[in-house]
């Protein structure tokens, strides 16, 4: 069995999150989490919230009480990271606080804004972090989308067209540090809840997990959330490798492949969906 990667439920309007195995980070913690993960709540290194709505935040207290009250270890810290001036998400993390003044381990509500760099794991040359990016979701809700980047090495620019030789030859002369250059890796993209996001914050993407609520255009409403044709255009434009489709209504379900049955044939990159009923696993 190949490790896993991701763990998703959503459902547009009741429940969403994400757990990202890789880093034991989840994103969003809509109702139901604990229940599904089960034990695997302790593992959750961070939390990372895209916005305030109560489909992506309801489940946070379920979380902080079922690790206070088990009988692994309970002194791990939590962190939950939300978008800086929240006060939806402020406010409830507040009273879980209230609720659960017996808490005994740290719980760390860490506001953040678009562009900070937070450091997931830093080894030698290796490093992975989060950056947030703004998407466009509601007024009243400030909310981000994130990107988990990673430093990685490549040949620079000017020795592109050299042979395996020569490189190996200039390698060895100069050191390779001195041929190669560090570049910025994205390996996976959360739009959060949002109208469609700029192409340019999922650029070269491994991983691009965006909100679909909507797979006809013409069934929305509002312009609060995507729909399948503009996801498909900035997957295209972004020039991802795989999309994952997320948080779709639930009056799609079981009807979902049909509308991608003749998109497939088009597109240059994997595509899979979170069915509304089903837990996704990557
Ligand atoms: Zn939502
Ligand atoms: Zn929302």
């Amino acid at each position: 069995m190949s490790r896993l990667i991701l763990q998703i439920y959503s459902k547009a309007l009741y429940s969403t999150w994400i757990y990202y195995a890789p880093e034991r980070i989840l994103f969003d913690a809509g109702e139901g989490v604990s229940l599904t993960m089960s034990n695997k709540i302790y593992a959750i290194k961070y939390i990372f919230l895209t916005h305030g709505h109560i489909d992506h935040i309801s489940g946070l207290w379920t979380i902080v009480n079922t690790r206070n009250n088990s009988m692994g270890d309970r002194e791990k810290p939590l962190i939950v990271y939300y978008p800086r001036g929240n006060t939806a998400v402020e406010e409830w993390l507040d009273f879980i606080k209230k609720a659960n003044d017996d808490l005994r381990f740290d719980l760390i509500a860490q506001p953040i804004s678009t562009q900070e760099k937070i450091f997931l794991r830093q080894a030698g040359g290796f490093s992975r972090y989060i950056v947030p990016f703004k998407v466009k979701h509601t007024v009243q809700d400030f909310s981000l989308g994130y990107n988990v980047i990673e430093t990685r090495r490549r040949l620079k620019q000017e020795y592109k067209d050299f042979s395996q030789e020569e490189i190996s030859r200039l390698s060895k002369k100069l050191g390779s540090d001195q041929i190669t250059e560090v570049y910025e890796k994205k390996i996976l993209t959360v739009s959060g809840d949002t109208f469609g996001i700029d192409p340019n914050d999922a650029k070269d993407s491994e991983i691009l997990l965006h909100e679909c609520t909507f797979l006809k255009t013409s069934d929305r409403k509002m312009n609060a959330h995507a729909s399948l044709e503009e996801v498909i255009e900035i997957a295209s434009q972004a020039n991802v490798q795989k999309l994952i489709l997320y948080h779709i209504s639930s009056r799609y379900s079981g009807k979902i492949d049909r509308y991608l049955r003749n998109i497939k044939e088009t597109i240059s990159f994997q595509i899979n969906y979170v069915d509304p009923e089903v837990v996704f696993t990557l």
